[in-house]
């Protein structure tokens, strides 16, 4: 038997919604599945408005852009998360401040926030690893006391809530990926949430969005021409992409009810090895989170315990794999000069955690194979 790490779904339905799209001829931008895709996030979601993006590093940009993020400014997000969250807020000149994560959810530890947080702090970027919400009731008081903006990364967050609400809903904007790597997908693609009552904002993003200029405004009829009003760029996503992810989000409770499955077997299956020590943790979901199940984790003693067992599961034609490594200790980071060892948690978390085979399409049988090779080698020892 083999098991793939991660396969592609699709529902079935994709190739009709394309051929339709090409048939609609608005391949460009804003078009008709772009805008059936953004107003059932809005409904699903209950999000105030939803702007479809061609990626979540690209929704990152833009929340960073319209926070008015520039040099000198500080931006508080963990050092466990990818290189976009951090790349967005150097673009626009500001400095990314790692902090360190909880080893429980291994999201953003309020508790840091407090202690990096200073006169030039102007943003959080909380990132919701896993599909796992953040301590989002905490950072919400800091960023309200501080007077901070809080964009959400929830590239990995669609269709999970904290609460009563919905991840990349909490905070000023949320960013969505859809991602091949991700629970639903159109290749590449994002969504930016807006979230704040803030009229202006959106305005600013449809601007930002369109090269910089004022198009929405001239398409809804508010201008006689359109033109040149902001530094912009090109972040709408073809329509013909959104034709593909239009199916895969109607689909979305199946698929993540799909997922669920895979996720409780292996916890059912695994937990026990806490007791016995050959593991130190694995996916936990607190009772505030409804979690999207995009990814299931086990925690080693040591990184020469994790690579014997990524080593052994290949051995019998299982993909696993690891996780992140740490922005502030990359090439990148140390050029901010951060070191190893600023963020021990982040560190260890990073050398000795691995993601299990885990996709839409994966039967218990798979799921069952993979937990009979650990069984086997948990129990010789390793
Ligand atoms: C996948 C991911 C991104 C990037 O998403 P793209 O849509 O590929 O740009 C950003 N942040 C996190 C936490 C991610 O998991």
């Amino acid at each position: 038997m083999k098991v793939p790490f991660n396969k592609i779904y699709y529902t079935g339905e994709e190739l009709a919604y394309i051929k339709d799209a090409l048939e609609r001829k608005e391949l460009s931008g804003d078009g008709y599945y772009t805008q059936q895709v953004s107003k059932l996030m809005e409904r699903c979601f209950r999000i105030k408005r939803v702007l479809m993006t061609t990626s979540a590093s690209h929704a990152l940009e833009m929340a960073v852009m319209l926070t008015g993020i520039k040099e000198g400014d500080e931006v508080i997000m963990p050092s466990f998360t990818f290189p976009s969250t951090a790349n967005a807020v150097l673009r626009q000149g500001g400095r990314p401040v790692f902090a360190e994560i909880d080893k429980n959810t291994l999201n953003i530890d309020p508790a840091d926030i407090i202690k990096k947080n200073n006169h030039k702090t102007r943003a959080i970027i909380p990132v919701h690893y896993g599909g796992v919400g953040c301590d989002m009731d905490s950072i919400l008081e800091i960023a309200r006391k501080y007077k901070l903006t809080v964009i959400e990364d929830a590239a990995q967050g669609v269709n999970a809530r904290y609460k009563d609400r919905y991840l990349g809903t909490w905070g000023d904007m949320g960013c969505y990926s859809f991602h091949s790597s991700k629970n639903y997908v159109s290749g590449e693609g994002g969504a930016l949430a807006i979230n704040c009552n803030n009229e202006s904002l959106l305005e600013r993003a449809e601007a930002i969005m369109e090269k910089g200029t004022d198009r929405k405004r001239f398409i809804k009829g508010l201008v006689d021409r359109y033109s040149w009003v902001e530094i912009g760029s090109s972040f709408l996503p073809s329509d013909l992409l959104m034709a593909l992810l239009y199916p895969q989000l109607k689909k979305m409770e199946y698929i993540k009810s799909r997922r669920k499955t895979i996720h409780d077997y292996y916890f059912k299956h695994l937990q026990g090895y806490l007791k016995t020590g050959m593991i130190e943790g694995l996916t936990i979901i607190p009772e505030s989170c409804e979690s999207n199940y995009h990814l299931f984790y086990l925690l080693f003693n040591s990184e020469k315990m994790r690579n014997k067992v990524l080593r052994e599961l290949k051995k019998n034609d299982i993909s696993a794999a690891f996780h992140y490594t740490p922005l502030h200790s990359s090439k990148m980071g140390r050029q901010f000069g951060y070191q190893s060892g600023d963020l021990p948690i982040t560190e260890k978390v990073s050398q000795t955690l691995l993601r299990l085979p885990l996709y839409t399409e994966m039967s218990l049988e798979d799921a069952g194979y993979v937990v009979k090779v650990l069984d086997r080698l948990f129990k010789q020892g390793c």
